[in-house]
């Protein structure tokens, strides 16, 4: 889906000299890959000059990846290794990280295309009050790459080429199959087909100005003041076990329980590292424990349970159709206030 924001009477990408992409991700998700195939593409199909690199939160899967691209079309040198202040084009694996990394859309402006991956329409998306940007595409990429088994990296590339149409389409795509040469045939020809996916969509979405809206006006994130403000070096949004939201660390996926076809063989937990999953018991211990599904609050998405299940009781899905029934499954008790209400940390840590 396309969304124009502010100059709707701009299709055209105008004419560069220098083009710099930036993509954010989750560890895991491809972007490092992706960008190494786009610079791959410029600079050895091409003929341009660039560079390409990544920065890696932990150095491991679940963390935020940002991923850097540069390539001059007049072949200048390209020196710069810093990261890229103000891209062309962005591109977000993971749309969680506007609410949680808000960093990403640093720089951000009238110039920038942003490529996002969603379910949801154009505008629907909340950003941050007062940003500014070229144009909007969202795509679905995450059921894309479920559909065609393939990595999300190949479905955001396919979508991505459109915005950078300096690199012919057939270099890009043929740098992709070079990268997943190496792999077995299936999981090129896979990719292949995720690729030329996320083109497809993309072309097939055409832009539509009803959809344009004046501005968004709203931050899901407190917004800092003398008041609240942390003290420097202070982590705002770690990692931890009291806001219990794995959402980020998951890569878009994550196992869906069909409680009909399950017949409570416990594989799943068996080989779960975080013991996800909520049984219910019989306290008269006549019955066997009947599983009742997953506490999302700890999965972290590694899809080992999906893998063990005999009767595919647990399948990958795309988390937006995860509903919030599903989700309710607790393995331990939500913390109330006295009141019984459920406590909101995300308001305490705010007014902190
Ligand atoms: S996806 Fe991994 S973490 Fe989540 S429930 Fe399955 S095995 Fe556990
Ligand atoms: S492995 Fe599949 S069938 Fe066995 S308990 Fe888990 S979900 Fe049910």
């Amino acid at each position: 889906m396309w969304f124009h924001f502010r100059q709707k009477n701009v299709t055209a990408i105008p004419t560069r000299k220098m083009v710099s992409v930036r993509l954010e991700a989750i560890g895991g998700q491809g972007a490092n890959s992706a960008g190494k195939i786009i610079a791959e593409a410029a600079v050895l199909g091409m003929g341009f000059t660039g560079n390409h690199f990544s920065s890696f939160g932990s150095e491991k899967r679940g963390t935020p990846v940002r991923s850097f691209v540069r390539f001059s079309l007049e072949r200048r040198p390209v020196r710069s290794a810093s990261f890229i202040q103000k891209p062309d084009v962005l591109v977000i694996f993971h749309e969680s990280l506007i609410e949680t990394h808000q960093e990403i859309l640093e720089g951000v402006g009238p110039e920038t295309d942003i490529v996002l991956n969603s379910a949801k329409a154009p505008q629907q998306i909340i950003f941050p009050k007062g940003l500014q940007f070229r144009r909007l595409m969202t795509i679905n990429a995450t059921q894309l790459a479920i559909k065609h088994e393939c990595g999300l990296n190949a479905v955001m590339l396919g979508v991505t080429s459109l915005f950078i149409p300096e690199i012919q389409q057939v270099q890009l795509e043929g740098h992709l199959q070079k990268f997943f040469s190496k792999l077995p045939p299936q999981v090129l020809e896979n990719n292949k087909n995720g690729f030329a996916a996320g083109l497809a969509k993309a072309k097939e979405d055409s832009f539509d100005e009803s959809q344009a809206v004046a501005e968004h006006h709203h931050s899901l994130l407190p917004e800092l003041g003398w008041l609240n403000a942390p003290i420097g070096g202070v982590i705002t949004n770690p990692g931890n076990s009291i806001l219990k939201d794995h959402s980020v660390s998951r890569k878009g996926f994550a196992p869906r329980f069909i409680s009909e076809i399950c017949f409570n063989c416990g594989y799943c937990d068996m080989v779960c590292p975080d013991f996800c999953f909520v049984w219910q018991l019989d306290p008269t211990k006549k019955e066997a424990p009947k599983l009742q599904g997953i506490d999302y609050q700890y999965c972290k998405g590694c899809q080992k349970c999906i893998a063990v299940c005999p009767v595919e009781a647990l399948v990958l899905s795309p988390e937006s159709e995860i509903s919030t029934e599903e989700k309710s499954h607790r393995l331990f008790p939500d913390i109330r206030e006295a009141d019984g209400s459920l406590i909101d940390f995300n308001k305490k840590e705010a007014k902190k």
